[in-house]
């Protein structure tokens, strides 16, 4: 309904940058006046003061939602496809912009920002389209007179909490289902990065979503448990869906269950990557340097354990180390920059303590292993670690950096084992060019994702989540908007 009559605006960075709540369709201030900064990984300065929001503000937000929730409920989904067919118009046009943003407070290299900005894009349209598409069933009839239908309803308000490392991408791919099932949505960005969803709210205020429909407060990581307080205990709020650490979501599941509500929680992971000696060696360097190296190895689903079969392993770690020695580290205004600074101090302690433990524990770096100090406070050297043992903390914990631990095996029980030794069960990758070994490998790996012969496995079209503690629900695909969605029972007796 819209599309034909909106001229798709470009914004300027600077017009991008807001610091304010955006409740009930206006920017608003947090109601105890407080900000904090939002900081350039690269650099240190300040790019804006935000809003530092607390129960005050997320229950201001939840009561627009409230408020909107009938009429957006209500609206034709073909009118609420015209909307999000209208926000991802926008969004594609502000791509440029949308991408330094992203750069600017995330770190991640232009190419990179950009690339997530239509990552992000390609969900918006996928549920604009699915909007459509929400069936029921008619239940075959059981007894004479009776007719019995199952229909979809939406849940309700949905509130949306989001990390920092794709500031874009994981939040519109939580608002763009939320919307086209008909819910209204409460949420809340990472303290690193709220500048660039902050952003996606004006682009969706254009694009004609209605006020009160979508609602986005920002909170300092000192506030963020009271400002989202308040939405696990409103009965109101009917699901939560998060993307984060696996502690802060079990944290989530728990204070959530006074009020019962749907969760969708897509958490930590410890991603296994297996080079059998059957594999393309080439093809496989070439998948792990896509998938671990993809924003400086901060990614859920990037490899965090290499498991290489012991024939192929020195020529294996060879070409890899190759490859990674000759990374272009640089900050983001760098347009050869491959890997940018990690997103803050705290980040770079953790991939320094794991590397240095590894060390202690025999390992040995090939290339990296250190910080780039020269470069700036928050840059980590692209590293390769080969011997690396079970008993090293980067087996077990995710390390997110650009560190690639190199474990040896001798057989694919052992691999398997070794992949699956692990709470999480993520994303999973092997490399082998057998058929009998890929069915076998697929089916064995306790992981929800399987990337074979293949390091690029996200897509808009596909189911994207977790097994184990690495949580539950899909993200993404048909399946991506049932969990917003409530199945409703009709049964109509007395017909003739
Ligand atoms: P995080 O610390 O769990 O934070 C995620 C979000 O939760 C942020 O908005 C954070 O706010 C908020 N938060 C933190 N503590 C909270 C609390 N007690 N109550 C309410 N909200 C709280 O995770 P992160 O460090 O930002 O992100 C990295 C993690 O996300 C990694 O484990 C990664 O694997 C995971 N991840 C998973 C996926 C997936 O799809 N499975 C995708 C991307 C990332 P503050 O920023 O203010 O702390």
């Amino acid at each position: 309904m819209f599309m034909e009559t909106i001229m798709m605006k470009r914004f300027e960075l600077s017009e991008l940058i807001r610091s304010d709540n955006f409740i009930d369709g206006k920017w608003v201030t947090a109601a105890s006046g407080k900000r904090f900064a939002v900081t350039d990984p690269a650099t240190g300065k300040v790019i804006a003061q935000v809003a530092d929001s607390g129960y005050a503000d997320a229950r201001a937000a939840t009561d627009a939602a409230a408020r909107a929730f009938p009429a957006w409920r209500d609206a034709l989904p073909k009118d609420r496809a015209a909307v999000l067919h209208c926000w991802h118009a926008l969004i594609v046009e502000n791509a440029d912009a949308l991408g330094r943003l992203i750069s600017l407070e995330q770190g991640k290299p232009f190419a990179e920002g950009r690339g997530e900005v239509m990552y992000g894009a390609s969900y918006v349209a996928w549920f604009a389209e699915e909007a459509t598409r929400i069936y029921g069933d008619i239940i075959p009839q059981q007894q004479r007179g009776k007719r019995m239908s199952a229909i979809k309803e939406p849940v309700g308000i949905v509130a949306a909490i989001t990390p920092w490392n794709f500031p874009l991408a994981m939040i519109a791919r939580k608002i763009a289902p939320a919307l086209a099932a008909g819910c209204t949505v409460v949420g809340k960005p990472a303290e690193d990065t709220p500048l660039t969803a902050l952003a996606l709210m004006i682009l969706a205020h254009e694009a004609g979503v209605p006020a009160g429909a979508l609602n986005l407060i920002s909170a300092s990581r000192e506030n963020a448990q009271a400002a989202v307080a308040d939405w696990l205990e409103d009965g109101r709020v009917r699901k939560i869906t998060f993307t984060g650490s696996t502690p802060v979501g079990k944290y989530l599941a728990r204070e959530s269950a006074g009020t019962l509500k749907k969760l969708s929680l897509e958490l930590g992971g410890n991603a296994p990557f297996i080079v059998f000696d059957d594999a393309d060696l080439d093809a496989a360097v070439a998948g792990l340097m896509a998938s671990k190296f993809r924003n400086g190895g901060q990614t859920c689903v990037c490899p965090n354990r290499v498991y290489v079969q012991s024939s192929v392993y020195d020529r294996f770690a060879a070409l890899l180390t190759k490859r990674v020695a000759a990374l272009k580290v640089a900050p983001a205004t760098d347009p050869e920059a491959q890997i940018g600074p990690m997103i803050n101090a705290r980040a770079v302690e953790k991939i320094e303590r794991h590397v240095n433990d590894a060390i202690r524990h025999g390992a040995r770096a090939l290339t990296g292993g250190k910080r780039l100090s020269e470069l700036g406070a928050n840059y980590y050297a692209p590293t390769v670690l080969a011997d690396a043992t079970p008993d090293m903390q980067l087996s077990c914990e995710e390390t997110f950096g650009p560190v690639v631990p190199l474990f040896r095996f001798n057989d694919e029980a052992q691999a398997v084992r070794a992949a699956n030794d692990t709470p999480f069960g993520l994303a999973s990758y092997f490399y082998s060019q057998d058929a009998r070994r890929i069915d076998r490998v697929s089916r064995l790996l306790e992981a929800g994702i399987v990337g074979i012969n293949e390091g690029a496995i996200s897509s808009e079209a596909a189911p994207f989540g977790g097994v184990k503690e690495s949580g539950y629900e899909r993200e993404g695909s048909k399946y991506g908007l049932d969990d917003y969605l409530s199945i409703k029972y009709l049964c109509q007796g007395n017909l003739a």
